[in-house]
């Protein structure tokens, strides 16, 4: 380790002195501890974050795009340079095999270097101006011209099952510090010396760019402890969130419970339906089975995006089934990430096997070591998964429910979804035009839909959408990956009758930046 762990929280440029130990990283498997202990930040260190947090804004928030961009930038290549570190701590604390923790360490530092690009750019703003008119009758028109600003200190909670791309300089945190937001992040208990080699690569890139200090900070100690007392700081503006149903819904209330409620954009729970129309049966139905298996099984299941859940015409798919349930049955267990995720996969399982009318189509015949989970298949008809609730639930991990029914019931079912992150549909293209209105169910519950393909393998792009109707999210109107999750952070804000010297430089008449504007006096 190029740089010795000392189990501490970040409070801006200096580390905690708090003594309370909080617990170890833990090797999945074998339960074993890792040095050193990690330590709670104490609610004066919580206090002092916040208060860095506040005093930063301003300044940093007044910062062009183009410095916070280089900001940005140094955090990446500092990363890089600390990549063998994290796959060394990372391949003990997590479970995830070396290509998984690289390829996530590239795309971590391919997202803090699109947000980047985007606001180097700076077109992102969304500047609109309207001219004043002092003729129009019946009365003059004022001059107002209005653009997004950060909203302030955004809390950021690491995901367990994104130790990188959702954690500490995650999507959550680069597309806030691209807005201009300084960040508080609360560290996941599952990977707490990955969250340190990567806060120091943070301060690091701070200090090389010059950045007031307090626009980054990292607490251990948990979200229920540490994780509310930010979320109900009054300094607060905004929180970042993947994890569980539960989580998410609890800071939800604690966030409305605040004297000045703020918003939550928190990822949660998605069984991502995948609907199979007879015309994809009829292609090869093995070759489906064989695709859908390994996106079921990707990352041993611990993807938001995992296909949890299949329609399946009655009358058709039994080819389909035969080889699920061979590959099923042949499937390797894999490591999950942690003690409590590889127990809660096991009683989600256990439940949806003991839920009258469910049928074990398959489990894995290897048997599962420690800490490992297999995959398993259910099925069950749609008139028995519409009789069970708890039956649209996440099984957290590689395994599916397959719910058989007739095209006209599956219709119907799809608007009684809860929201989901993604919908699939296989079909052939005449079958897709033919079925629109089943489309636009499925358009009302997802946030992204995939014509024959599976939901895992999310790109980081312009035009990606990861959001959803709640439960997917907590806010459908948002994503958290791809560019467009920097507008989760701003807010707009209108001048009018400003001087064009005294208005931001996005929104001049001479329109310095060069950026794009919604502007009726320049033709497009
Ligand atoms: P989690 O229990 O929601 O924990 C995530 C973070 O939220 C942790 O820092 C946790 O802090 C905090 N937290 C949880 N409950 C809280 C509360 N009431 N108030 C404040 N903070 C709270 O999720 P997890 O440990 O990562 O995984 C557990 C389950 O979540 C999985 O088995 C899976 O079902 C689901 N999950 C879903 C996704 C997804 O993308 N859909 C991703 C990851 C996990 P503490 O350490 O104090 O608990």
């Amino acid at each position: 380790m190029t740089t010795p762990l000392l189990g501490t929280s970040f409070i801006g440029h200096s580390r905690a002195t708090g003594t309370e130990a909080c617990g170890f990283g833990i090797q999945p498997g074998t339960g074993t501890s890792l040095e050193p202990a990690y330590h709670s930040a104490t609610p004066e260190e919580v206090e002092k974050a916040m208060a860095l947090a506040a005093a930063a804004f301003p300044a940093y928030s007044a910062l062009s795009g183009k410095l916070r961009a280089g900001l940005l930038r140094a955090i990446a290549t500092e990363i890089e340079g600390a990549v063998e570190d994290i796959v060394e701590r990372g391949l003990l604390e997590t479970g995830l095999p070396e290509a998984r923790l690289r390829g996530e360490t590239g795309r971590t530092t391919g997202q803090l270097r699109m947000f980047a690009s985007q606001i180097e750019e700076g077109s992102w703003v969304d500047a609109r101006i309207e001219r004043a008119d002092p003729d129009r009758k019946p009365i003059p028109k004022v001059d107002l011209r209005s653009m997004l600003r950060p909203l302030g200190p955004v809390a950021v909670f690491c995901a367990s099952n994104f130790p990188l791309a959702f954690s500490v300089a995650g999507g959550d945190t680069a597309s806030a510090l691209a807005a201009g937001c300084p960040v508080v992040v609360i560290a996941h208990a599952a990977h707490p010396g990955v969250a340190e080699i990567v806060a120091n690569a943070v301060i690091r890139a701070a200090h090389a760019t010059g950045m007031p200090e307090g626009i980054f900070s990292v607490l251990y100690g948990g979200g229920r402890k540490v994780g509310q007392a930010v979320v109900k700081h009054p300094v607060t503006q905004a929180v970042g969130f993947t994890g569980s149903r539960s989580g998410g819904t609890a800071l939800m209330a604690a966030a409305n419970s605040r004297p000045q409620p703020i918003p939550v954009y928190a990822e949660m729970s998605s069984v991502n339906p995948v609907v199979i129309l007879p015309g994809a049966l009829d292609r090869g139905e093995e070759a489906l089975a064989e695709a859908f298996f390994g996106s079921l099984t990707l990352g041993v299941g611990q993807f938001c995006t995992n296909p949890g859940l299949v329609f399946l015409p009655a009358e058709k798919g039994g080819a389909f089934l035969t080889k699920l349930k061979s590959l099923v049955e042949a499937g390797t267990p894999g490591m999950m990430l942690n003690a409590s995720i590889c127990q809660s996969y096991a009683d989600s399982t256990a439940a949806f096997a003991a839920t009258p009318g469910v049928e074990t189509l398959a489990r894995s015949a290897n048997q599962a070591g420690p800490g490992q989970g297999a995959p398993a298949v259910f099925v069950v008809s749609i008139g028995d998964f519409l009789k069970h609730e708890a039956l649209q639930g996440e099984m957290f991990g590689p395994a599916t429910l397959i719910v058989r029914g007739s095209l006209g019931e599956i219709e119907a079912v799809i608007p009684k979804l809860e929201g989901q992150l993604t919908a699939s549909i296989h079909a052939t293209t005449e079958e897709l035009a033919a079925q629109a209105s089943l489309v636009q169910a499925l358009q009302g519950r997802a946030g992204r839909l995939i014509f024959n393909g599976f939901p895992t393998g999310v790109e980081v792009c312009s035009s990606m959408v990861h959001g959803g109707p709640f439960p997917a999210t907590s806010d459908g109107r948002s994503t958290s990956v791809g560019t467009m999750a920097i507008y989760r952070f701003c807010r707009p804000v209108a001048w009018q009758s400003f001087p064009d010297a005294a208005l931001p430089a996005e929104l001049q008449d001479a329109n310095p930046l060069g950026i794009r504007r919604m502007d009726p006096a320049v033709p497009a």
